[in-house]
């Protein structure tokens, strides 16, 4: 990548700041801009907005935001900075995480002001570690409010859709809800209520969509964004992806080359340019140098995220701020789906499964590893300790064909009791006896009729003596609350059982550019780079890589999009919140 000097008459377009990378941390970075009164382009490889928000659950990790206060949830910002100093500790971005909690709730109230970027409680919701002193039980996570795609109008179409996983009936979203509703349809005439009308809106957008357009989760939050851009006229260039920086003499990036279908195009950036290219996923060369090893066989980020923020950062002397103590990425454990044009896909075990009584997750030598119900990070990580001494990759879920048809597994949705599509596919595996199933799957059966006959006796107790299952709220939150006396511990006796293989996988990078807490890029002697400024995952984590709860990724790229904007346009963001 050579730097260019450029003459002033050599530009094909000038603006204020140029934003690449049109995810929620990008597109965050470029309305606040606009609304402070910048000129603002952003371009964008992809055809379609969104990235890996548009496929994400959309939440936001807020400490002591107006929308949970509203809704009578109380939380105090001194509590959540004692609960991530007790789990991440003094760090590099220390000052980061302080202003984080300092500026996270004025951000989203400046954002519902000022845009269509709205916000709701989610309520209970538990932090991921309640053992660790200051976490949150309810408040700290929001979620965006649901959006209508059709105000959209044909620019609905460059919305980036959600994973095929995530939608029933070929294109229609459903938040956690409506799938309570749908599932119970048949115990109150409200669900039934809610579960008919957003059927009935689905097929009726059918008749001009490619898919509903009653959006929630991230696919709400990026369609919100770009809806306010549009509102604003803020230009989103496709398929131009930027490929090049233009470099001043004493180093400053004073505009970018864009690779566009017409060819380069020269774009002066009088402000600076914001790197918003969503990190490293799938850049082979970081992988291999940042990611635990083996290296996770699986990305869930955008396929458009190669990487090229930070390899165009490091050649303007950019520092990568390896030095992320607990990991390199935001982990989850995903199945490989069949889809039924014959691609594969990736489902996340997030919450639906793992948590649920009738449940347990063994290595090759047939033995538990974790408390199944942790978070999907903690559960991956789990995976790579465990991976040292004994093959956990992949690691199995064992559970009865029974647990499958109440609960689900994966992909396959509960009330399903015809699995042969699944076992056909490869997806599950299923056998009479544990002897067989183990047999199948290649893991040890005399370790696995073990670790059940153990789990089955913790079961009857309610008290799982090796991991703890049921111990930690996040477990007894995703667990089943009618099932007694633990919500996430029930025998597992009688066959047919199933076993489905979990690999590890990244929903986002943890490891990115070293910026101060204004995002601007530091380099190697950590001073800034005049003119450029990075956010969302191609900034390195204010979190360093922990996962403290829902929403880890999203709310810093929302608030530090918001702090780079801010700095760009010349107010320095310690001057305007309010506190
Ligand atoms: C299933 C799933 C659920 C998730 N749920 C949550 C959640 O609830 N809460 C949470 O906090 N996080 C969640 N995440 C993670 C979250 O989605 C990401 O961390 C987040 O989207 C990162 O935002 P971003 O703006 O940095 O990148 P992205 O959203 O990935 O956007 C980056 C954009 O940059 C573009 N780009 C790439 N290269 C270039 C280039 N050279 N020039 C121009 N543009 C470029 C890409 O095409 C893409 O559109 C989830 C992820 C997944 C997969």
């Amino acid at each position: 990548m050579m730097a260019e000097t450029i003459t002033a008459t050599d530009w094909d377009m000038e603006t204020d700041l140029l934003v690449a990378g049109a995810g929620p941390g990008g597109m965050t970075a470029a309305l606040v801009a606009a609304i402070e009164g910048l000129d603002v382009v952003v371009c964008e490889k992809a055809s379609q907005v969104g990235g890996t928000g548009a496929t994400s659950a959309g939440t936001l990790w807020i400490p002591g935001n107006t929308q949970s206060r509203d809704a009578g949830f109380e939380d105090s910002p001194e509590e959540a900075a004692m609960y991530l100093d007790s789990l991440i500790g003094e760090d590099r971005t220390s000052e980061h995480r302080r202003v984080y909690l300092r500026d996270g709730p004025g951000v989203i109230d400046y954002l519902a002001e000022n845009t269509d970027v709205r916000f709701l409680a989610c309520g209970m919701h538990p932090d991921y570690r309640n053992n660790i002193a200051g976490a949150g039980m309810a408040g700290r996570a929001i979620i965006p409010e649901n959006f209508d795609g059709r105000v959209l109008g044909r620019d609905f179409a460059r919305v980036r859709p959600p994973i095929p996983e995530f939608m029933l009936l070929g294109g229609m979203m459903v938040g956690k809800i409506d799938i309570v509703s749908l599932l119970g349809r048949y115990q109150s005439l409200a669900n039934f209520k809610h579960a008919a009308s957003i059927v009935l809106r689905y097929l009726t957008d059918r008749l001009r969509f490619r898919r509903g357009t009653r959006l929630v989760m991230g696919n709400a939050l990026v369609g919100r964004l770009y809806y306010s851009l549009k509102k604003r006229n803020v230009p989103v260039l496709f398929d131009a992806p930027i490929g090049e920086f233009v470099l001043g003499d004493d180093g400053a990036v004073l505009g970018a080359i864009l690779d566009t279908a017409d060819g380069k195009k020269r774009v002066r950036a009088r402000k600076g340019v914001v790197l918003a290219t969503g990190g490293f996923a799938h850049n082979p060369k970081h992988r291999e140098a940042f990611m635990p090893h083996p290296t996770p066989p699986y990305s869930l980020a955008a396929g458009s995220n190669e990487g090229d923020g930070l390899v165009l950062a490091e050649a303007a002397n950019a520092a990568i701020d390896s030095d992320r103590h607990h990991g390199a990425g935001f982990w989850t454990p995903v199945s490989v789906t069949r889809r039924d044009d014959g691609t594969e896909g990736l489902f996340p075990h997030l919450a639906m499964d793992r948590a649920k009584p009738g449940l347990i997750a063994v290595n090759a030598e047939g033995r538990r590893f974790v408390n199944e119900g942790v978070s999907y990070h903690d559960f991956v990580e789990a995976m790579y300790r465990s991976h040292e001494t004994a093959d956990t990759m992949p690691a199995w879920l064992i559970c009865e064909t029974r647990f499958i048809a109440k609960y689900g597994l994966g992909a396959i949705h509960p009330e399903t009791r015809n699995l042969s599509k699944h076992i056909k596919a490869g997806y599950v595996t299923v056998a009479d006896s544990l002897d067989v199933l183990a047999g199948k799957i290649s893991v040890d059966p005399a370790g696995l009729q073990d670790s059940i006959s153990r789990h089955n006796r913790f079961a009857v107790a309610g008290v799982d003596e090796d991991f703890g299952k049921g111990d930690l709220e996040l477990n007894r939150f995703n667990g089943d609350p009618a099932h007694g006396p633990n919500p996430c511990l029930a025998p597992i006796e009688a066959g047919p059982f199933a076993a489905m293989a979990v690999w590890p996988a990244e929903i986002g990078c943890s490891v990115g550019l070293s910026t101060d807490p204004d995002c601007r890029v530091l380099d190697g002697a950590n001073e800034p780079i005049a003119g450029l400024y990075a956010c969302g995952n191609d900034m390195g984590s204010v979190m360093s890589g922990a996962y403290p709860g829902p929403g880890t990724t999203l709310g810093p790229a929302v608030v530090f999009g918001w702090r780079a904007a801010m700095h760009a346009a010349g107010h320095h963001p310690d001057e305007v919140v309010t506190e």
